[in-house]
């Protein structure tokens, strides 16, 4: 069986070295020495001060919504996955979507201004597997407007734009280390931002507001994550660049084979920074898509609809999409992870050249 991905797993026993020591000092959780270790390497590795783990990459959306104070319209792309969306929705916002350019798949800044209302407070904007939005389009629209600007920058671990780390942009953005993500803790997340008084809202907000046992810092919830969690990503830390360049290698072999095939590939915005974490192909048609997708499966290979449906049709939000519909239903992510073997993903690339010859 060829998945689409496979979580990455290190070696038992390194994991188990770091279960000697939560063991022995029988703290598992509460911001304990493991996490606080991985927020300072994960400092170093990613180029950015201003870091905080949370216990996932949809509450670390939802606190960027809080935390900036957001109320009202929010502007954002119907291409991402479902939390970008539902994070909006859960946190009393209204979002109005705009539609995505054809060849990045982010969100296009062409269409944002018709979209402002007076209701409107902010921008969220996902960087598409991994591909950062055109950035200084969205800052000077969002400058010009007052609005603020959130990136669910989920699939950018490693991420670079223009020589620097993509999280410098907007006012917060967040990443997830879901076990699916190319650096895993199991479930967890981070948000970024320049601004200290926003990282330090998300510090109390992590935990309830504490500050100290019985004083509290404004509102929050449980946002922390556990020794346990923070101990698989120090072990993972250790392998990320490997998988990272694995993974180009796959990416770069993907686009050659398929170069000749009548398939869309996404257009790099800053292709010296990308990270490779997913490879997209984009067929002529839904039908198409889907004799592809019924030919891998026969063969035992499952490719992914990534993402699908368009976030507009969910039922508790509307809207018509015309771009982003029609590339989600042409949309297939192909196997792309730290073991795929080189067999295996020319077996992928055979079967799709094959069913696209016999149209
Ligand atoms: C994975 C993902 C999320 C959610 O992250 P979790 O850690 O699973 O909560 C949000 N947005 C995008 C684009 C994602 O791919």
């Amino acid at each position: 069986m060829i998945p689409v991905t496979k979580p990455f797993l290190p070696p038992q026993e390194e994991y188990e070295k770091f279960l000697e020591g939560i063991w022995s000092r029988e703290w598992i959780t509460n911001n304990g020495p493991l996490v606080q270790d991985l927020e300072e390497q994960l400092k170093n590795y990613l180029g950015f001060r201003n870091l905080l783990l949370v216990g996932n990459g949809t509450i670390a959306l939802q606190f960027a919504i809080k935390a900036l104070g957001i109320s009202g319209e929010i502007i954002t792309t119907p291409f991402s996955y479902v939390a970008t969306t539902s994070s909006i929705v859960w946190e009393g916002c209204t979002p109005v979507f705009v539609d995505i350019d054809s060849e990045t798949l982010n969100l296009d800044p062409n269409k944002i201004e018709p979209a402002i209302t007076e209701n409107t407070s902010a921008i969220l904007a996902t960087h598409v597997f991994g591909n950062p939005c055109d950035v200084e389009a969205i800052k000077e629209i969002a400058d010009k407007h007052q609005l603020k600007v959130i990136y669910d920058a989920a699939h950018c671990f490693g991420t670079t734009y223009k020589g620097s780390s993509v999280f410098e942009w907007g006012d917060i953005s967040t990443c997830s280390f879901h076990a699916t993500k190319i650096f895993q803790t199991i479930e967890g997340g981070a948000v970024f931002s320049e601004n200290q008084n926003l990282m330090e809202r998300m510090y109390f907000m992590r935990n309830f507001g504490h500050d100290g046992p019985g004083n509290f810092n404004g509102l929050g919830v449980n946002g922390k994550n556990s020794e346990f969690h923070a101990a698989m990503g120090l072990v993972n830390l250790k392998y990320v660049d490997d998988l990272l360049q694995r993974r180009k290698h796959q990416y770069q072999r993907y686009e050659k084979e398929l170069k000749p095939e009548s398939i869309q590939m996404l257009k790099l915005t800053d292709r010296d920074g990308f990270n490779f974490a997913y490879f997209s192909a984009v067929f002529e048609s839904e039908a198409t898509m889907n004799r592809v997708k019924t030919e891998l499966e026969k063969k035992h290979i499952y490719a992914r609809r990534y993402f699908y449906p368009s976030l507009n049709n969910l039922d508790y939000v509307s809207g018509e999409m015309p771009i982003s519909e029609s590339v989600s239903a042409r949309v297939l992510c192909l196997p792309l992870y730290h073991q795929l073997k080189k067999e295996e993903q020319e077996l992928v690339i055979e079967t799709i050249k094959k069913t696209l010859r016999n149209v």
